[in-house]
Parts: C-alpha cells; structure tokens; sequence
C-alpha cells in the first residue's frame, strides 16, 4: 500500500479498511504509517478513495445513535481560526429556535482555539459527559455541547498525531477525513461547516478552501448527510476577543444581541442555514438574540452541565487578568491588515492556548481588539488591549500585536462571507 501510494496508484477499498484497521488497534507499526500518510500528502487521493478512508475512520470506534432524539440534527463545524467562538452563539441559538443541537467539540491546538476551553472558562462547566449523559441533555434541552470520548474514532488520534509530527497536516483527503470522520461517527443528519480561509486558518489562500470545501462536501453528501459549506475570512481574527474567557463573554454579549458586527453576522448566516437543513419554517432569529431567548438557552445549558450560569447575566463572574495593557496605533490612517496567526501566536504566547495536547491553558489572558480592518484609527488611539498575568508579559506581548496590525491612508472592510458550496455547485457571496 506505501508502494502503491508512492507510484500514484489508487488503492482498493478493501485496502484502506485494512490499514485503518492497523492503524486503530496498533497493528501497523508508525513508520509504515507515517511512510503511507506522506505518499498521501505528495500524491493525493481521489474522491472514492478519500471516502473509504473517511468512512472507515469513522467507523474504527464507537459511533453515535442520534436517533431517540426527535427531529432532524443538524451539526455545525469549524476548520479552526482565531477568535472563532461562533459555536458559543450559534449552538443555543439554533436551540432556542427548536431545533435540537448536540455538538461534539474539540480543544485548543496550535493558535487556533477550541470550543471546549472555552466552555471550561465558565466555573464548574463539565465538558466530559457520557453518551448516554450527552444524548439524554439533549432530550431534555435541546443542547448539549461535549467532548468526544476517547472510544470514537480512534484512526483519527492515531493518524492525527502522526500528521503533526511529520508535516502531513496540510493535505486536503487527510484534513477532510479527519473532520469528516468524527461528523459522521457524531450522528447528525445534516452538517452545515465553516472553512476558515487566510493567514490564521489551517489553508490560506482560496483555492485551497474551495478544494477543500468540495472535499468535505462530497464525503457528507456521499454518506448520505446533506452537506453545505461556508468559505469564511480568517485573514484578520473573528469578531474583537481572542483568549477563552474573553471569548464567552463576547459570545455572551452577541447572545444578548449586542455582539460584534461580523460575528453576529457569520451566526445568524450559519443558524438560518441549519434551521433551513432542519426542515424547519424560516423565523427571525435576531429577535431570538435582542429578546433573551437565546441567552436564556445558553444559561440553561451552562447549568445542565454543571456550570455557573450566573456569568450569562454578569459576565464579570469570568476569570479576568490581572494586567491590562492597550495597544497604542504607531500611525493615523486606517487600519488595512491584521495578521490573524499573528494575534492567534501572541494569545497563545500569553497562555490561551497550548504547544502540546495535554498543556494546561490560562483562561483569563488574551486579547482584545479595538479595530477592525477598515476602522480609522489616530496615532496614539488603543487598537487593542492585552489581557496577561504579569506586566512583562503584556509589555512583550503589546509590541507583537502591534506589528501585527497595519494601518495606511484608506483601506476598506474585508468581506467575511466569501463561498457557499453546496453538491450542486459554488456560489459566490462577496459579489
Ligand atoms: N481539524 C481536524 O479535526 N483535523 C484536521 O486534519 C484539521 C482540522
């Protein structure tokens, strides 16, 4: 099978299950792996094959049975950016509007975040909920967001670490198969996905996104899961806050229907399209933000597991850093880029996220930014504020995203949405 991958041949089915097989219980030895995921990152895969792949993944652990839950489950997922925390709004937002949400999430890796660490800002928040716990929340509210247990898809842990280790991240077939494998293992019948495109995403340009983009389509809607994707902007970080805390509570703050522009925009556009998967009558989901109700969701699911939901009213209750520095603009003009893996690495230099998968995170520090690409700005004024433990810290930190941002004599707002793909076809949304 490495021979064959290195010739660009196409392998059989029969051959893919088998070395996910080997991957899953340890039988094929990491060398001979890591040997096959590189021929994979030089030669590619085609779209039968990539399924194969993705199906046998998904099916080397245990798999979740969604169906004692009534209604049409729509899942929602992110590539991974920088400030991402649509989930946070859109998860109890699509929930208040009736339909039933039940998110599996992940952590913090590299500069991007995870919804999990963000939760787990909230005090006495229970990520690590049984299946059985999981899907009976979501029966009994309509929402449940958790952990993936470590007996689902198992080949994605193996193949994953082995990615990181040996420059076979970036590969198309191998990104879509991780993702799409634990989407079809989580249950859902429909999944609607957020291809993050730009410097803090995992592909930059938007070529990458749309083959990308087409891949993970192609595998849901060959497995039988109707399938949409969004290319979304991650050029410059998602909505203002970037660090875990700082990031519940703008979520907090776009629930109540007074978030960032972008963020409430990339939400409400991710939610209508679920609420559409769902089968369910088109309602005016802005409201379900400026009357509460969907902040009334998000407390209730703060308390089902275990959390002080307190914080949806008083966000204050957060951890909060000590040090809180602002980050003065070297220039007046307007603000023209703001490199996103930039303030991704600086956040997580400060401690918001981690180098290795087991760190431990600090959920207070992060950043904060005043301007968004196309903001004027005066020399002097703050463009940001870094939230850190010790003054050092937010000293060193200030200069690094102060060089991330740069600011001319005009620039204009970038556009967020740039792609939806459907299976039948592209459709372009920053026309
Ligand atoms: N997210 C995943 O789960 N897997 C990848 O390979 C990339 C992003």
């Amino acid at each position: 099978m490495i021979r064959d991958k290195r010739d660009g041949r196409v392998l059989t089915d029969d051959a893919i299950r088998f070395l996910v097989r080997g991957a899953a219980d340890g039988s094929i030895p990491d060398y001979q792996l890591s040997a096959w995921l590189m021929a994979v990152r030089l030669n590619g895969m085609t779209d039968a094959e990539t399924k194969a792949l993705t199906l046998a993944m998904a099916a080397s652990g245990r798999q979740l049975d969604l169906s004692s839950i009534p209604g049409r489950k729509v899942d929602k997922h992110s590539t991974g950016g920088v400030g991402d925390k649509a989930t946070l709004v859109v998860a109890p937002l699509v929930a208040a509007a009736g339909i039933p949400v039940a998110k599996l999430s992940g952590r913090a890796l590299g500069h991007s975040g995870g919804t999990l660490d963000k939760l787990e800002s909230i005090p006495g928040l229970n990520v690590s909920l049984s299946i059985e716990q999981f899907i009976d929340q979501v029966r009994r509210i309509g929402i449940a967001i958790a952990g993936q247990t470590s007996d689902m898809v198992p080949a994605d842990k193996v193949f994953y670490a082995l990615r990181d280790a040996t420059a076979t991240v970036d590969s198309v077939p191998l990104i879509a198969s991780s993702i799409m494998s634990k989407k079809l293992a989580a249950g859902a019948d429909a999944i609607v996905l957020d291809v993050k495109c730009g410097r803090g995403a995992f592909v930059a340009t938007l070529d990458e996104a749309e083959a990308l983009a087409r891949a993970l389509v192609a595998i849901g809607t060959n497995a039988g899961r109707e399938t949409v994707a969004y290319i979304t902007d991650m050029e410059q970080p998602l909505g203002l806050a970037v660090g875990n805390a700082l990031e519940v509570r703008e979520a907090i703050e776009t629930l109540s229907g007074h978030g960032p522009s972008d963020l409430e925009a990339l939400s409400l556009r991710l939610a209508n399209e679920m609420l559409r998967m769902a089968g369910a009558p088109p309602i005016d989901l802005r409201r379900l933000l400026s009357d509460g109700t969907a902040l009334r969701k998000f407390a209730q699911l703060i308390d089902a597991q275990s959390g002080d939901s307190s914080v949806a009213r008083e966000p204050d209750r957060l951890p909060a850093a000590l040090v809180q520095r602002p980050v003065p603009a070297g220039e007046s003009g307007q603000v023209a880029a703001i490199d996103a893996l930039e303030i991704g690495l600086a956040a997580k230099s400060l401690g918001a996220g981690r180098d290795r998968k087991d760190a431990a995170i600090d959920l207070a520090v992060g950043i904060v930014l005043q301007k968004k690409v196309g903001d004027a700005v005066g020399r002097g004024e703050p463009v940001a504020t870094v939230h850190a433990r010790t003054d050092q810290a937010a000293q060193e930190v200030a200069s690094r995203v102060a060089a991330a941002f740069r600011v001319m004599a005009s620039a204009r707002p970038r556009p967020l949405l740039l792609r939806r793909v459907t299976a039948s076809g592209t459709e372009r949304l920053d026309a």
